[in-house]
């Protein structure tokens, strides 16, 4: 992976301001390769593994999270893993196949 997780994640407090305990979760959701899948999802959703028990479900199109953080209105460690996965593939794969981000964002099914 050409960025790492961290940088990612202090992009993320810096443009938009995330909250960094969700973040740091958020990387060791990531991290744990087992967490966040797609292949049973419509483009841009995500089922992302509870910390505790059981999934959750993200949709990056709709901006939520079936968890309660994102219910009561926090941008979820959900959200934010989903997040730092795609960008980190995203831009990982610009790189290598030169293609701008924004043409894989559309054939990814992000734009
Ligand atoms: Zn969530």
């Amino acid at each position: 992976m050409i960025i790492t997780l961290r940088a990612l994640a202090a992009e993320a407090e810096t443009k938009w301001h995330a909250d960094p305990d969700r973040l740091s979760k958020a990387i060791q959701i990531v991290e744990q390769k087992t967490s966040i899948y797609n292949q049973h999802c419509a483009p841009g959703e995500w089922d992302v593994r509870s910390q505790h028990n059981g999934w959750y479900h993200v949709d990056t199109k709709a901006h939520s999270c079936t968890c309660t953080d994102s219910q009561t209105g926090h941008v979820c460690k959900h959200r934010l893993a989903v997040w730092l996965h795609v960008q980190a593939n995203i831009r990982s794969y610009a790189e290598v196949s030169r293609k701008p981000e924004s043409q894989i964002m559309r054939e990814l099914g992000y734009a």
